[in-house]
């Protein structure tokens, strides 16, 4: 079977070399030119542990590719994959745009019956709106062309996205045809076989079914984010560890996203929150729990910058240390990323930046220019400051040397903004050391 991805990135990259993998043929299709003449080098544009590795293997196998000519790529291809962003939009509401072209571009292309699997996360009725959308683009056509949709969401987490393909928790089938939904039961037969869940439904709780996991998640982050504010502010012997791993061993709650930090970021759970909450005052409901869970984000970063100027006396002509600018480890994605948040905080404080990240560097500085000084690594970053910021939990970070560290600063303040080093230990070492939510 010939399979089309439509968008090469952190999702449609992911999914076309892991379907490929399942023996299916799979063109990738961007406009972005540059990105797809890197794979066509053999070159991965992003980073993603085992993502190299797969790709090669199905492209030396002959199974993947990589165009931008998506018209013939559609032309070729019994199922389209539709793997484009959803951006956040003024006020929140999802920007659909990349969507609705990428639609367009498949009704206008399109020569006999496709299957179109939206795997983007989109506000509850989209699905809904582009059949009606290329209904009316294939009625100016001659001839009858038929489809079906499919709403197919992606739940892949950046870092350990491979895993998660081929080991997902449940794929989620939202169809109004069965054919169609024969079609891609076919596609995940390596996962049927290994029992994962499967749960054929309609387009619309397919496509709540995503946005309400990811808020979920963003409460949890955000009602453990509070809990540490709340340690942080009864001192003594509060510790957010011991209380969020009470909580967690409880069956009913779970300890995953449980960890203290600077707020949520990346991709998706800051815009997909926004998109639900105004999805849902659209049609005159308005998510309170996921409207606070966004507010006390918004904040979270603030708390780490204030501990830094607490413990500096002031922030202007500090030389400060920034490690970790991904959004999380294990990715060189900086979108939303609560580092650079901070960064920009810091900077409009007037300190000096010097930053580091293992991966994320090219990124990062597409989004701070010249404002910081980019190192080489953790030590060339503390030299000569005042103070040093764990922004991201890389697990190299978590080994530093912390003596080596203290001795390259000129000051003595470590905030560890993602609580990885031991109290005790960073004292030893002759800090001042601000954690979150734990003495
Ligand atoms: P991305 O920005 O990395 O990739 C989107 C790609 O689509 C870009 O390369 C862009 O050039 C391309 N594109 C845009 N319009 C196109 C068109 N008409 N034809 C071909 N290519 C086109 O985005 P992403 O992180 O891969 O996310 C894609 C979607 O998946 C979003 O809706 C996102 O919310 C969802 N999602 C993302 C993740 C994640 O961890 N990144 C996880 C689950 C779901």
């Amino acid at each position: 079977m010939h399979i089309t991805v439509m968008g090469t990135g952190y999702v449609g990259l992911v999914v076309g070399a892991g379907l490929a993998d399942f023996g299916l043929m799979v063109t990738c299709v961007d406009i972005n030119q540059e990105k797809i003449g890197l794979l066509k080098e053999g070159k991965v544009p992003i980073f993603e542990p085992g993502l190299e590795e797969i790709v090669r293997r199905n492209v030396e196998r002959g199974r993947l590719c990589f165009s931008t000519d998506i018209k013939q790529a559609i032309r070729n291809c019994l199922v389209i994959f539709v793997a484009v962003g959803t951006d956040a939009g003024p006020d929140g509401i999802a920007d659909l745009s990349q969507i609705w072209s990428a639609a367009d571009q498949i009704a206008q292309s399109m020569e006999d019956y496709k299957i179109v699997v939206i795997k983007s996360s989109v506000p509850v009725g989209t699905t809904a709106g582009l059949e009606a959308r290329m209904q009316q683009s294939l009625s100016g056509r001659n001839g009858h062309l038929d489809f079906d949709l499919i709403s197919n969401p992606e739940f892949l987490r950046e870092g350990s996205a491979i895993e998660d393909f081929f080991h997902p928790d449940r794929i989620i089938v939202g169809s109004r045809s069965e054919r169609a939904a024969a079609i891609i039961k076919d596609i995940y037969r390596p996962l049927y076989l290994i029992e994962t869940p499967f749960m054929f439904t309609t387009w619309e709780s397919a496509e709540l079914a995503k946005y309400a996991a990811n808020a979920f998640l963003a409460l949890k982050v955000s009602f453990v984010n509070e809990l540490a504010n709340l340690c942080d502010a009864v001192g003594a012997n509060a510790d957010v560890h011991v209380v969020a791993r009470c909580l967690g061993l409880d069956r009913r709650i779970g300890g995953k996203f449980l960890h203290p930090g600077p707020g949520f970021g990346g991709y998706c759970f800051p815009k997909d929150t926004r998109a639900l909450a105004q999805a849902a005052r659209k049609v005159g409901e308005q998510f309170q729990t996921v409207e606070a869970a966004i507010e006390v984000n918004d904040r979270q970063f603030g708390r780490v910058v204030d501990k830094i100027e607490k413990g500096l006396g002031s922030l202007e002509d500090k030389a400060v240390a920034v490690l970790g600018l991904s959004f999380k480890p294990n990715t060189d994605d900086v979108r939303e990323s609560r580092s650079l948040k901070i960064c920009e905080a810091l900077l409009a404080a007037k300190c000096k930046l010097r930053v580091f990240d293992p991966v994320a560097m090219a990124q990062a500085r597409r989004v701070l220019n010249d404002a910081v000084t980019y190192c080489s690594d953790c030590y060339e970053a503390v030299t000569d400051c005042d103070a040093a910021v764990i922004a991201t939990e890389w697990n190299e970070f978590r080994n530093l040397d912390l003596e080596r560290v203290k001795q390259s600063m000129r000051g003595d303040l470590l905030v560890d903004a993602k609580n990885i080093f031991d109290p005790a230990r960073a004292k030893c070492a002759g800090f001042r050391y601000y954690g979150t939510g734990r003495r």
